[in-house]
């Protein structure tokens, strides 16, 4: 693809709209759409069976074939299965297409594949994808040809969620309904809902593909397990918005013009801090459309790439010693008739319905910070959160100057008389404008930062799902919502009530908000006065979705049910010892058969020049000393290889998942970097022509 591009032309291309269905449909059928989508319910089966031959008449037309339930189960990517639109011929042979309304609504995978962390025995296998129409359908140009593919609900026959559409579209049922309640004790009476929208920032790596081809861990990993740090890493920052390469911005063109196509708001790319690291941002959306982009957007990344003999690396720590990737979630709150909630105004210290939301959302962020935590968990991402790069994994919560202020008055006094304001940025240059300011400077080490007129959730790992951070933020922001409502809505002062209320969520949960260095080894310490959790890990994590206090908010609104929360938990510890295993076992295969036979021959070589100098007669002590300190290093890593593979053994043969993961975690990791150091410091000693795979300076620059 090249030449000129014509965004108004291509964008939205393969969806099929809103707009296609009012040409398509009769009127009351797309009537009768719109209210579902606006107000929730269900189609009848008369209207669903008209949509589906439209949706199937435009597919066709387009050059679709087969159609598929498209779902998202808790590996964390994206699940179809395809049907074709061909049914029984008629008596002449001919074909005629079908595709009728209930194959539109309901679909029947088998279920017994998928994650179910315990919910489902195999021999209840039965699973239904239902449609979610306020997603659109949209088309995949793929080898398979094009597919039709219709964004659903994943559950087993019993009801229970088994997927992650189906508690985020819970959740925004219930936050819309708690935050209508807290607008109308405002006076609002013509919103009837709220929306949650998102805009997820995401950032990944290219890679050459005949590079990453030569190195298993990268193809059976996702990242680099061993690897010695280049000459050159990020330390000069110059990638950071730097110009982009030729390769990389035929690249970026040809993604952005694929996501346009599926109708998603590519807008912002740019290169990213470390080396062959880049960002992409679409513009914000309804929060399960956000997720539903996300996940084309990943998926898209990586074709893509695989078309520009490149590699799309979307794991949060591909590379030791330069930065990670993660994807901050941009999240607010949005009436349907205009008024987002997390707007401020220009003087916040007088919007009483904002500086209530506000204490809802720090009481919030406060109470459930370990459930906020666990949601931006993954196994990638242990790699990052706390590791002095990203966000601590300690949630905080970043007001910035002038709301900090306006707290800081609300506590002390009860009343916020003042509020500090922008003010102009003198440039200092007759010729460029002065530049009004915003009232608040940034702060890139928050995990939860105010920005404007949204929170970004900083802390989200590059390659997971954003169902989950959203469904908890929701879930938490609902319940605070609920709380104050029920108070306020007894309230026979209300103007009082509020102001009370207002004053004790902020005084009670002032000890969240930070707006210092979150990268500091004084903030730990200080996180830890303020009794504030610093949940370490991934699997420390997971207990947090079945703590008593969990339990009670997901069901109190019907988001996940405590059975539904278990076998989330169970899936956590088997998704990470399955991930460190693969990892293990890849070690085990590239130091068994690549470093280690390199090296023995590399040492074989030395002993020979060695042994040919001294009998010329020469000097060979330089090649006796790095003999010597080559095998010693040999030795260390041929030491942790079996010990390795010992600790794998014994942790494949444990039973229990739980202990099982934490087995990984605690013993297998640390023998896993046992076996990498040594390695590591051969790759900087050993002849560059008999190191068998490509360094990190190759993978970062040769992009
Ligand atoms: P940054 O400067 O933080 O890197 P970007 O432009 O890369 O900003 O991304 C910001 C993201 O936040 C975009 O996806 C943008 O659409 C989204 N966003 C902006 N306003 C809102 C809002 N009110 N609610 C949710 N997301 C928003
Ligand atoms: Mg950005």
């Amino acid at each position: 693809m090249s030449g000129v591009t014509n965004v108004e032309e291509i964008f939205g291309k393969n969806v099929f709209t809103l707009g296609k269905m009012k040409e398509r449909l009769p009127k009351d059928v797309y009537k009768e759409v719109k209210k579902v989508m606006d107000q929730g319910g269900e189609l009848s089966m008369a209207a669903a069976n008209v949509v589906a031959k439209a949706m199937k008449d435009w597919a066709c037309e387009n050059g679709a074939t087969h159609y598929t339930h498209w779902f998202q189960p808790l590996t964390g990517i994206t699940a179809e299965k395809h049907d074709a639109f061909v049914s029984h011929p008629d008596e002449t042979g001919k074909m005629i297409t079908e595709f009728s309304g209930k194959e539109l609504i309901k679909g029947e995978p088998d279920a017994s594949s998928f994650p179910s962390g315990g919910l489902r025995a195999t021999f209840e296998a039965r699973g239904y994808t239902a449609w979610d129409i306020t997603s659109p359908a949209f088309l995949k140009e793929a080898s398979t040809g094009v597919i039709l593919c219709i964004p659903t609900a994943f559950c087993s026959y019993t009801g229970e969620a088994l997927d992650k559409k189906t508690p985020l579209l819970r959740s925004m049922e219930a936050v819309s309904k708690q935050a209508l309640r807290i607008v109308r004790l405002f006076g609002n009476t013509t919103a009837t809902k709220v929306t949650a929208s998102v805009g997820p920032e995401q950032e990944y790596f290219l890679v050459d593909e005949k590079l990453y081809k030569k190195r298993s861990d990268l193809m059976f990993a996702g990242r680099t397990l061993f690897g010695a740090p280049a000459p050159k890493g990020q330390e000069m920052e110059d990638h950071y918005f730097g110009v982009i390469r030729e390769r990389v911005g035929a690249y970026m063109k040809d993604l952005n013009e694929e996501l346009w196509k599926l109708g998603v708001t590519a807008k912002t790319q740019h290169n990213e801090v470390a080396p062959a690291q880049h960002e992409l941002a679409p513009i914000y959306e309804t929060a399960n459309i956000a997720v539903d982009h996300n996940q084309l957007v990943m998926e898209t990344m990586k074709r893509v790439a695989v078309q520009h003999g490149l590699r799309c690396l979307l794991h949060e720590k591909p590379y030791a010693g330069v930065n990670g990737s993660g994807k901050h979630d941009n999240w607010s709150i949005t009436t349907d008739d205009g008024m987002n909630l997390l707007e401020p105004g220009d003087t916040p210290n007088e919007n009483i319905q904002f500086l209530l939301v506000l204490a809802c959302i720090m009481k919030a962020v406060d109470k459930h910070a370990d459930l906020l935590r666990q949601s931006a968990s993954d196994v990638g991402n242990d790699h990052r959160l706390g590791a002095n790069e990203a966000p601590p994994a300690i949630i905080s919560m970043f007001l910035g100057e002038q709301l900090e202020d306006v707290v800081k008055q609300l506590v002390e006094t009860g009343n916020a008389a003042s509020c500090k304001e922008g003010g102009k940025l003198e440039t200092g240059v007759s010729t460029l404008p002065d530049l009004d300011k915003d009232a608040t400077d940034r702060n890139r080490t928050s995990p939860f930062a105010f920005t404007g007129n949204k929170f970004e959730f900083r802390m989200v790992g590059s390659a997971d799902s954003i169902a989950g951070p959203n469904t908890t933020l929701n879930a938490i922001v609902a319940e605070a919502f609920c709380e104050a409502a029920d108070r306020l809505e007894k309230a026979e002062d209300f103007e009082t009530a509020v102001h009370d209320l207002i004053k004790e969520y902020m005084t009670e949960h002032q000890r969240i908000i930070f707006n210092g260095n979150g990268y500091s080894d004084e903030w730990v310490v200080e996180a830890e006065k303020r009794g504030l959790p610093n949940i370490k890990s991934m699997i420390e994590a997971a207990s947090t979705l079945t703590s008593d206090k969990a339990v009670a908010l997901f069901e109190k609104f019907g988001i996940y049910t405590k059975a539904e929360l278990e076998s989330r938990e169970e899936i956590i510890y088997e998704t990470y010892a399955k991930t460190i295993n693969i990892e293990a076992l890849t070690m085990i295969d590239m130091a068994g058969k690549q470093i280690i036979p390199a090296v023995v021959k590399y040492t074989k070589t030395l002993a020979d020049t060695a042994n040919a100098i001294k009998a010329a007669g020469g000097d060979a002590s330089v090649q006796t000393e790095l003999l010597a300190d080559v095998s010693t290093k040999l030795a260390a890593m041929q030491k942790a290889l079996n010990k390795l593979v010992a600790d794998e053994k014994e942790a494949s043969a444990m039973e229990d998942v739980k202990a099982q993961a934490f087995f990984y975690k605690d013993t297998i990791k640390a023998t896993m970097d046992e076996l990498r150091k040594p390695a590591d410091e051969l790759e900087m000693i050993v002849d560059k022509d008999v190191w068998p795979i490509p360094t990190y300076g190759e993978l970062m620059f040769e992009v």
